[in-house]
Parts: structure tokens; sequence; C-alpha cells
């Protein structure tokens, strides 16, 4: 599946004009209504004025291929994260709200039973068998201090879970770290209920969050994983249109100049310019 087209049938094409004009060069194209500019993202030359102009270092940073994919991915595990930072958010109310009062908990927690049950089960908890839950019940036969405590730490449960959810509909570096640490410390409650007792809904959700952790680690490359950080961007770099204009540019610019780099520059194959280690993909144009 092409992502990079799909993407732009859904948000629209991204041109842009470097100010660098052996660059500039290889993103326009003249047509016979008038000039066409290439779309960062699906390549296509799209005609029309650009949507903006300046220096290649400033260009809009677009999504391509599977990093579009993978957003869609992590928005999907953002959703999750937000219902639970909902249910337990409810649940941190309710105990909060009545912890002075441990019949009138009691009466809450049955009265809001419909929609705590429909919250937990959209996240693979069921409040009726959940080990958690049953252990939440258990607290509120002790006394108010650890009643309190106990609201205390399910809020502070359904923030994090909030932030997760947050940084993951983002998708930045930041959210994918804090998403794969908060979801790594959820992991033991999950053995903990599976442990208890193993249901489906239980091992899918525990597969599904060892699944996340294991995919930010790898292809986030988080922590160093192959190559860490650079070796990321690296590859986000290599992917991009303009970088791959700059290539172009440099192995045209090299033809020009002599024979004997026409011969390496004229196959114009992604690996065919010898252009040098850029930090921005405008300066192999510049070169
Ligand atoms: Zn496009």
């Amino acid at each position: 599946m092409d992502w990079s087209l799909l993407e732009c049938g859904r948000s629209g094409h991204v041109t842009y004009s470097p100010d660098e004009p052996e660059l500039r060069e290889q993103l326009r194209a003249a047509t016979e209504p008038g000039e066409a500019w290439q779309c960062l993202r699906c390549t296509a030359f799209m005609p029309g004025q650009p949507q903006a102009a300046g220096p290649a270092d400033q260009a809009p940073s677009v999504r391509r291929g599977k990093e579009i994919r993978s957003a869609l991915i992590l928005r999907i595990f953002a959703v999750e994260r937000y219902l639970r930072a909902l249910a337990f958010g409810a649940l941190a109310y309710v105990v909060w709200r009545f912890r002075s009062s441990r019949q009138s908990i009691e009466q809450a927690f049955d009265r809001e039973r419909p929609v705590l049950r429909s919250l937990f089960q959209s996240v693979g908890y069921n409040i009726d068998h959940s080990k958690l839950v049953g252990l939440v019940k258990h607290a509120l036969t002790l006394s108010s201090s650890t009643v309190t405590w106990l609201a205390a730490f399910l809020a502070a449960y359904a923030v994090i879970e909030a932030v997760e959810g947050t940084g993951l509909w983002l998708a930045r570096r930041w959210g994918e770290y804090f998403a794969m640490v908060a979801t790594s410390l959820g992991l033991p409650l999950e053995i903990y209920e599976l442990v208890d007792k193993v249901t489906v809904t239980r091992l899918v959700f525990f597969a599904v969050n060892l699944a996340l952790v294991l995919y930010l680690v790898i292809t986030k490359r988080l922590f160093g994983v192959r190559g860490g950080k650079r070796a990321y961007q690296d590859r986000l770099r290599s992917e991009s249109v303009l970088e791959t204009a700059a290539k172009a540019a440099a192995a045209r610019h090299g033809a020009e100049a002599g024979p004997a780099a026409g011969a390496s520059g004229a196959s114009a194959g992604p690996n065919a310019a010898a252009s040098p280690p850029a930090d921005n993909p405008a300066g192999a144009a510049k070169s």
C-alpha cells in the first residue's frame, strides 16, 4: 500500500520551493499550463505555485511511507490509553469523593457500576472478576488514609495514561520513550492479572502491550538500539524527497564538471552521487 499517496489524498500535497537554486530546479517542472512542483510526500508533480518557500533545512518535515503507517498504529494505542485514563480517573473519583464513608463508597460503586464496567471492559478489565478491582474493593475496607492514598494512586495512574496517550498521538520522541517506559511498568500488573486467571482478553491485551514495547524500541530505535536516534534520523533523511533532489542535483553538477564524475553521476541512482555527509539536505546542493 502506498501510504504517502493515501496521506496526500487525505490531507493534501506538500510543495516547497527551496532557496537553493540547484535544489529548486530538481523540484520544479515546466509544464504546458505553467510550472509544477514536486510533492515532498508522494513525489507527484502538482501544477501551480509552491505552498511555501525558504531555505531547504526549513522545509516542512513530512512523514512518508511506513512512517505514516507507524503514526497511525501509535494513534490506535493512544486512543486505548485515553480510555484507560478515563476508566482509572472515574474510579479514582468515586473512591476519593466518598472516601469518608465506606457505605456510600459501596453505594456509589454499585450505582456507577454499569459505567465503570463498560469503561474498564474497553481496556480489558472485567470489574466483576478483575483481581485489581477486587484489590481496590478490599482497600475500601481499610482505614480512610489508605483510601485516600488509593485514590491518589488511581488518579496518578490516570494522569500517566493520559500523558502516554498524548505522546503516542503526537508521535514525538519523548512520547515514544514515555509510552515505552509506562507500558513496561504496566506489564507486571497484567502478568499479575494473568497469573490470577488466564482469559483470552487478558492474554490479548498483554500480548499487544508487549508488542508495543518491542515495536517502539525496534522501529523507533530507542535506547540506542540499531544505532539509536542518529540512525533513525539518518533513515528518515535518506527517505526524504529533498535529500533525493539534493543527490540528483549533486550528480548533475558532477556530470557537468567533468566526464569522470559524470560516468558515476549519470546513473543517478540513490547511491550514485558521492555527496558529502551533509547535516542538512541542502548541504549537498551547495557543494
Ligand atoms: Zn503528495
